[in-house]
């Protein structure tokens, strides 16, 4: 990765940290579930408006450190409209690029591309994923709270 692109992506995710997008709670969430990352103390509720299986709105409360904030909120962004299959190939996509060095780019993950160099630090893949396991956990109406550990 060039230091250029670094710069930008550094520069997203500090725009996520400072002005989370959509969050606070949700009144007419059908969904809804907590995660929480022991190894760096984040904590994040994920609440999501399915109608038809159809993610009509999404928002986060909590979160923690810049790394799982940036990506609760990026998470956000990206799933408006999206079905609810779609959400789970996002997911199978983001995973892989915060975990894989072998990951290719995808046009389908826009902006959270800038996740990509958490994959250099593992523990910060944690920070990374916490909103999406909890949001897995939400569509699939699982109340116990979500543990990276
Ligand atoms: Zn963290």
């Amino acid at each position: 990765m060039s230091g250029d692109l670094r710069d930008l992506y550094q520069e997203v995710i500090f725009d996520h940290y400072k002005r989370p997008r959509n969050r606070g709670a949700l009144e007419a969430a059908t969904h809804h579930a907590e995660g929480h990352n022991p190894l760096c103390g984040d904590q994040v509720t994920i609440y999501l408006d399915v109608d038809d299986g159809v993610v009509k709105d999404v928002r986060f409360e909590g979160a923690g450190c810049a790394i799982a904030t940036a990506s609760a909120s990026l998470m956000t962004e990206a799933l408006k409209g999206r079905t609810v299959a779609e959400v789970d190939a996002l997911f199978r996509r983001f995973h892989d690029l915060v975990t894989d060095d072998n990951a290719k780019a995808s046009p389908e993950l826009g902006k959270l591309e800038v996740l990509a160099g958490v994959r250099e630090f593992p523990a910060r893949v944690k920070c990374a994923t916490l909103a999406w396991h909890t949001l897995n956990a939400a569509l699939r109406n699982r109340h116990e709270p979500v543990s990276t550990e």
